[in-house]
């Protein structure tokens, strides 16, 4: 399938999921390649960071995981893996990013985890997965949805 849907009841909910990512991503599943690139769609407080903060842990980040809602962008490393978690919240001119070089980090074998990127207008590529946190009660419902051929590895991998 190329698009799934989950209940996530409560925030250990949305760890569950995140660990359930964590090795597809990180390359512990034969047949599925490291890295990839996810885009975190949601309203303020709807679990986006939380879910990005589960997702590095299970992927063996250590230390301090800090919201990059104030420096855009927080990078990380596991062995040869690179981890980027940006934050447009706060974006205003993306001129900077493309003159700073930022499409570098947007490399195949990396890792991209991207809250708010409709605030980045066209400058992003299609992510191999949108993630969709709304609303739903005291929970949240999280809509996947794939747009490359791994992304769609993701979603099957994951779908019950
Ligand atoms: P965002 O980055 O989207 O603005 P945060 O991750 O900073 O949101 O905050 C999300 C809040 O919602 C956290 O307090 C977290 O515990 C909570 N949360 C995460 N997932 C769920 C869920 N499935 N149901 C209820 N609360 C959740
Ligand atoms: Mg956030």
């Amino acid at each position: 399938p190329h698009a799934l849907t989950l209940s996530l009841p409560d925030e250990d909910a949305t760890t569950a999921l995140a660990e359930r990512l964590a090795p597809l991503l990180s390359g512990q599943v034969p047949g599925v390649p490291l890295g990839g690139r996810i885009h975190l769609h949601g309203d303020l407080g709807a679990g986006k960071t939380h879910f990005v903060r589960a997702l590095l842990r299970a992927c063996g980040v250590t230390g301090r995981i800090k919201s990059p809602s104030y420096a855009l962008l927080e990078s990380y490393k596991v062995s040869s893996l690179y981890f980027y978690h940006l934050d447009f919240y706060r974006f205003s001119d993306p001129r900077e990013w493309v003159d700073a070089g930022f499409r570098d980090i947007l490399q195949d074998n990396a890792v991209v985890l991207i809250e708010w990127p409709e605030k980045a207008g066209d400058l992003l590529p299609e992510p191999d997965l949108d993630l969709h946190l709304d609303y739903c009660g005291d929970g949240r419902l999280a809509t996947l949805d794939a747009h490359s051929a791994k992304g769609t590895l993701w979603i099957t991998t994951l779908a019950p």
